[in-house]
Formats: structure tokens, C-alpha cells, sequence
């Protein structure tokens, strides 16, 4: 149970005073998701991302032009607009001994302006000041106090991310609010290491991040930043030891099969394996073949051939008599995975079968049935694979491609399908070796470096949306030359419907042009017309597939040798290498065409520039690192990754090691989180909502 210190937090934002409903609606739509809105912890964690400085300058003429400046003046005059003249403006004269501002109102309030800027008084006044004909001006002051009114607010105002409708300075009052609401908890990090770093607690840092004491606080790289992203990083890492320790703990089982199996597979192969494929596949049965168990990352760009790996890794699983899972992220992956699988799987007398929400009545109870008295060696599947019902008759290995969607949630779940299940986690997301500790901390890894021979370079061009027209005509021109053309549009907003809407419109032009050569395949289509459109093209019946970013993972037709990518603008360097590597798989030069529309800002322009440069997807990755933490415009839920509220790898990643010690440290002396510092661990993961590993502890 949360401790009920925490209750605060995790309430509704409507608590907080000053938030009603219509608020409430409204900070929902900014930090909510679908399974809940806005609580109080998600402003508490809404940092600033920036801050304006409203310190005083000495006179007028020190006061910066072109930006916010905030100086006190005597009121001089007011100058109403001219008889006649309503549209005209309000005029206010203010002035010291170093010079004069003129204030600047449109459908001024005079009676409300007479009042806060009465003639000969000073007052202080902030906003931006700009030179007019020469002129000081300052059009709609920010602020216009009087010195009672300036001492009680902040020098330096943090800004945060808004929404429409709730404005900097509702949003300040609201965070101020929900800051308050944060309490003094009991410290949770190693005192020794707390006493070196010099933290300041999670209650004085939360207070410094919204109420900022100068302007470096909040720049980046400040303290009481990085302490509140270590915890993060903590709390995930002590999350991954616990679930790690129980994996442990329960003992793992040797699975060592003769081989027979593994050797059939390789002989019916139409290629020699890789040298990384041979050692991963070793790395693998040495792993089975011990008594703990297995928890292995195959790491390996796309295209790089993970499925072999995983397929003998699963065949060493039947020689011992035992069976094996391959997990999918959608449906179509698993049923693309279970085609290509199941001839290879039958020549070496291999039974495998297919498990997704789709399958129904009689087909699904007969694999349900196959499962449960080991008829079947290999299911593919979805997470179907893991529901209630399922039941294996002696499970050895899980395989999971794209590791994604795998949280340590999924790893407790896999668990509870048999003992001792050795985990395969592949991704093609070539992560980091820093992100790929925060993700599976002490994972053991293999990686594929080398792409299978005989592989082409992919050339890639990034063209303006403008010349579209030239672009289809060279489509047209491959399409006649015997290639198939991937055509992903783009991500419209953060909507399912817009997007379709665009690859709708897509397919019918092309299609008015290239007629029954042009498929359609996007998320909103039926399973049953996925899986027909993605055959046609796959079976050459179709020859362009314009789709939305369904294809991002895994699909793989290898006919397939163009891609143009619409408004790539719009997508991230990942996205963007995931959705390029289903090209280039074959025997003939590939091509992708990055159409943008302009004008380019400068970080999507550095994306296309990357994209043209390398197919190196380590290079990619590191390089997506550092624009993200330059480019975007953070506003809410977009840091790095998004398991992260608050620790940022690309700044933060050089904690992470340190986290990771201090978390092994802390779970080896306190196995059960008992003692005070575990206790206040505990609140820590709560915290940060890692609190599914507190299940392991009771579970014992
Ligand atoms: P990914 O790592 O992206 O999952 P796949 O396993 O889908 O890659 O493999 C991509 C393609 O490369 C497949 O068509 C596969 O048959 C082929 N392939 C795999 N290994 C080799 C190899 N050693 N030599 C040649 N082709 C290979
Ligand atoms: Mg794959």
C-alpha cells in the first residue's frame, strides 16, 4: 500500500485550491493519459523550463532593450488617444533622471490604468521594452506594481509549459500550489553519498525547481535538479534489482538439447550465418544450459538478423523437450514472425503455432490445447501469449521482439506462466550502452554489429514536398523497373484518425495513377485487412503500400527496395532509422526519399543531414541523444524517453552507474527495503510509481 504521506500527491489536481473542474479539464488534457487525469504529483514533476528575470534595473537608461526589463519610474502623463481616434492607443509617460518609457495600451481600461499608474508616484514596471522611432516603449506592461507589491513576488519567475487555456501566470499559482502540497520525506539515498554530493532534500529541491532563487536554477544542470533525477534514476534501478533478485532467487533450470534440431535449422537456411549471429547463438545456449536463469538483450540494428538467433535459441528450448514463447508487439509482426518461422520450424520437424486476440473459437482452443499437453514446441504470438488461460505444459524460453512495450510489469507476468523462464529481449533500437542500463539494468547483452553480406547501401535524399510531383513520377519509374515502394505518411498530431485521414488521401491519389499496384494498410483497418493488405504486398500482388507507421517494426519484404517518407520533418531520428531499415534487404540498391516541407528548423534539419550521412544506427542513436536534448520544446510528457518524468540520460546519464551501485548495495543489505533507509526506499518507488517490484518483497 502507498504510504499515506503520499496520499497528497496522488490525488486529483483538483484539489489543489484554485483548480476546479474547468481546470481540472484542462490540466487532464495536458498531463494526464488515457487511464487517468492530472494529479497533483504530475504538476509537482511539471518542472519550469525556463525563467524570466524580473530583477530591477538601476535607472531607465541601464534598462535592456529587446528584452524583459524591469526598472521603477515616476508616472509623468497620460496621454489619452486623440478625440476621433478610438482605435488609437493609450499612452503613458514614465520617467527618471536617466530618461523616459513611453507605456503603450490598446482598449485600455483608462479608469483601471488612472488608478495603478496614478501621476506622480513611482512604480515598478516589467515587461518587454522595445526602442520605437527611437523611443523607449513598452507595449502592455507584464507587471506594474507598487513596492509592497514587487517585494512579495519573485525576482526570477519560472515559465512552464502551458496548454491553451491556462496561461503562465495561472500556471505558476498552480505549480506553486502543488509544491506546497509536496512533503518533507524521510531521505531515502545512502547518507554517505547524500553528505558528498551535497544534494539538497527532495522537499528543498522540489521548493528551488518552483520557486527558482536565480536564473541558473533553472538552466539545466542545477542541483536540486539532478537530485530529484537521481532518485528517478534510483528508484528505476532498485525497481530492476528486485525484479532481477527474484529472478535469480527462483532457480533457473538447464535446458541442453543435442543440437540435431539447431543443425537441421542451419543446414535449411538459403545463408551462412554472421559471425555476431554465431556468437550470440553460443552466447545464448551457454546461458540455457546453466542452472540460473536466463536474461539476455540481443541488441542488432534492423535487418541485422535477430529471428534466426531467436529461432535456434528456441529450437536448443524443443531438443530438451521444453517449449518456447516469441512475443510480438503487433499483430502483424506475430503473424509475419509465425510465416517466415514455420517452414524452417517444419524441416527440422519443429511444431509451431500462432496466438493473437485474433485467433477464436475452435483454431484458438486447439492451440490452447497443444500448448497445455506440449504438442507445440513454439507459439508466436502478442501479449495474448500471457492472458489467463494459457498454460504451457513445460515452458523454457520467452522470446520478446522490441523490447519496448517489455516493462518489468510484463517480466513478473512472464514469470507466473512457468519456473524459471529464460528471457530473450531482442531490439533493434541500438540503445546507448547508458540508456540501456536505465532500461534493463544488469541485463546481459550480445550484439549483432555486422549486417548479414551482400546487403547494398540504402542511398538516402531529402527532397522538398514541393517537387512531389517529380517524386511520384520516379516511383512510378521503380514500380515499372520491378521494385516495390514502402509510402509511410506522416504522424498528424498525436491523432490516429488524422493520420489516416493522410495515407487515406495518399492511397486514392496514387491509386488514380497507378491503380490496383497501390495498397493501404493503417491502424484502424481490421485485422483481417492488415494481414490481406500486407500478403498482397508481401506476395507482389501490390507494389506500392502506402501505410501510416505500422510498418515501424520489424516488417520485412525484401522486394521492397524504395521509401519515401512524407513530411520526415515531423519524425525522430529513431523512427525515421527503424522506418528506413525495412528497406535494403535485398539484392537491389535501395532508395529512400525523405520528402519535407520546409522551411526546416534547425534540429529537423540535423535529422535529415544524419539520415543522408549514415545508416550506422549506434551513430544514430548517439546522435538522437544530443538533439533531443537540444531541440525540442519540451512541454510536457516529451523527455527522452517516456518512462522518464525527470532525469534526462543525455545530462543525467553519468549518475546512472552511480544509481545502480548505490541500488545493488541497498538490495544486498536489505533484501525486504526493512530497515529506516529501505522504508524511505520504499516511499521512493511509490514516488516515482516503480512500485510493482514492492510486490516481489511480499511475495518473498
Ligand atoms: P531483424 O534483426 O531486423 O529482425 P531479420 O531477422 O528480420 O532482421 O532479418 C532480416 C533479413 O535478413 C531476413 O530476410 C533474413 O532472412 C535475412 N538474414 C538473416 N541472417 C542472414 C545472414 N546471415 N545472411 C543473409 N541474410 C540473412
Ligand atoms: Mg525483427
Amino acid at each position: 500500500m502507498r504510504p499515506s504521506i503520499l496520499d497528497p500527491l496522488f490525488a486529483p489536481a483538483t484539489t489543489l485550491s484554485g483548480v476546479g473542474p474547468k481546470l481540472g479539464k484542462l490540466l487532464d488534457k495536458l498531463l494526464g493519459d488515457e487511464t487517468q487525469g492530472a494529479r497533483v504529483i504530475d504538476l509537482l514533476f511539471h518542472l519550469p523550463t525556463g525563467a524570466v528575470d524580473r530583477r530591477p534595473s538601476p535607472s531607465i537608461a541601464d534598462a535592456p532593450v529587446g528584452e524583459i526589463a524591469t526598472f521603477s519610474a515616476r508616472v509623468a502623463e497620460h496621454r489619452p488617444a486623440p478625440a476621433g481616434k478610438a482605435k488609437a492607443p493609450y499612452r503613458v509617460l514614465v520617467e527618471d533622471e536617466s530618461g523616459d518609457v513611453t507605456l503603450v495600451f490598446f482598449h485600455a481600461d483608462v479608469r483601471h490604468l488612472l488608478l495603478t499608474l496614478p501621476i506622480g508616484e513611482y512604480r515598478i514596471i516589467s515587461g518587454k521594452l522595445e526602442l520605437w522611432d527611437g523611443m523607449r516603449q513598452m507595449v502592455h506592461p507584464d507587471r506594474i506594481m507598487d513596492a509592497k507589491a514587487f517585494a512579495s513576488l519573485p525576482a526570477i519567475e519560472p515559465v512552464y509549459g502551458l496548454t491553451e487555456g491556462i496561461g503562465p501566470r495561472v500556471m505558476t499559482r498552480i505549480a506553486a500550489g502543488a509544491a506546497e502540497k509536496c512533503p518533507d520525506l524521510a531521505e531515502w539515498q545512502d547518507p554517505g553519498f547524500h553528505a558528498k554530493s551535497s544534494f539538497p532534500t527532495f522537499f528543498e529541491a522540489m521548493q528551488a525547481l518552483h520557486h527558482p532563487p536565480d536564473l541558473r536554477a533553472v538552466e539545466g544542470d542545477t542541483i536540486a535538479r539532478r537530485r530529484v533525477g537521481y532518485d528517478e534514476l534510483l528508484a528505476s534501478q532498485i525497481a530492476l534489482a528486485l525484479v532481477r533478485r527474484q529472478q535469480k532467487k527462483a532457480a533457473g533450470r538447464v535446458t541442453a538439447g543435442d543440437g540435431k534440431l539447431r543443425r537441421a535449422i542451419e543446414a535449411a537456411l538459403p545463408f551462412s550465418l554472421t559471425n555476431g549471429q554465431r556468437e550470440a547463438v553460443a552466447d545464448i545456449h551457454a546461458d540455457m544450459e546453466k542452472p540460473e536463469r536466463m536474461l539476455r538483450l540481443l541488441q542488432g540494428d534492423v535487418g541485422s538478423g535477430k529471428t534466426v538467433v531467436a529461432l535456434l535459441a528456441m529450437a536448443a528450448a524443443a531438443e530438451a523437450r521444453r517449449q518456447s514463447v516469441m512475443m510480438a508487439p503487433t499483430e502483424i509482426l506475430a503473424r509475419q514472425h509465425a510465416e517466415r518461422l514455420a517452414p524452417l520450424a517444419d524441416k527440422a520437424g519443429l511444431r509451431l503455432a500462432l496466438l493473437t486476440g485474433r485467433e477464436k473459437g475452435a483454431g484458438r482452443r486447439q492451440v490452447l490445447e497443444g500448448l497445455a499437453n506440449g504438442e507445440i514446441d513454439i507459439a508466436v504470438g502478442t501479449h495474448a501469449l500471457f492472458q489467463e488461460g494459457v498454460v504451457f505444459r513445460d515452458l523454457a524460453l520467452a522470446v520478446v521482439d522490441e523490447q519496448h512495450r517489455f516493462g518489468v510489469h510484463q517480466r513478473l507476468l512472464l514469470g507466473s506462466k512457468g519456473e524459471a523462464v529464460d528471457i530473450l529481449v531482442m531490439t533493434a533500437t541500438p540503445i546507448p550502452r547508458t540508456l540501456s542500463l536505465t532500461w534493463f539494468g544488469d541485463m546481459d547483452i550480445s550484439v549483432l554489429s555486422e549486417k548479414p553480406a551482400g546487403r547494398k547501401p540504402i542511398v538516402t535524399r531529402a527532397i522538398s514536398s514541393e517537387r512531389l510531383d517529380e517524386v511520384v513520377g520516379a516511383v512510378g519509374r521503380a514500380v515499372d523497373a520491378g521494385a516495390q515502394v514502402y509510402w509511410v505518411c506522416p504522424l498528424v498530431q498525436e491523432s490516429d484518425t488524422l493520420d489516416v485521414a493522410a495515407a487515406q488521401e495518399r492511397y486514392e491519389a496514387l491509386r488514380e495513377l497507378f491503380g490496383a499496384k497501390v495498397g493501404l494498410l493503417h491502424g484502424q483497418m481490421p485485422g483481417r485487412d492488415k494481414d490481406a493488405a500486407m500478403a498482397a504486398f508481401s506476395a507482389g500482388e501490390t507494389r506500392i503500400l502506402v501505410s501510416t507507421t505500422v510498418i515501424e517494426v520489424g516488417v520485412d519484404v525484401p522486394n521492397a527496395s524504395v521509401m519515401v517518407i512524407e513530411h520526415a520533418e515531423r519524425f525522430g531520428l529513431a523512427q525515421l532509422h527503424q522506418l528506413r531499415g525495412r528497406i535494403g534487404r535485398g539484392s537491389a540498391a535501395s532508395t529512400c526519399l525523405l520528402l519535407y516541407k520546409g522551411p526546416l528548423g534547425p534540429v529537423a534539419e540535423a535529422r535529415l543531414t544524419i539520415m543522408r550521412e549514415t545508416e550506422d544506427g549506434f551513430r544514430i542513436a548517439e546522435e538522437d541523444l544530443r538533439l533531443r536534448g537540444e531541440g525540442e520544446v519540451l512541454g510536457t510528457k516529451q523527455s527522452g524517453s517516456p518512462d522518464w518524468r525527470i532525469a534526462r540520460p543525455e545530462i543525467d546519464g553519468d549518475l546512472l552507474a552511480a544509481a545502480r551501485d548505490d541500488a545493488r548495495l541497498l538490495i544486498e543489505r536489505d533484501p525486504q527495503l526493512e530497515t529506516p533507509r529501505g522504508q524511505a526506499v520504499r516511499t521512493l518507488l511509490y514516488l516515482f510509481e516503480r512500485d510493482v517490484a514492492i510486490r516481489l518483497l511480499r511475495a518473498g
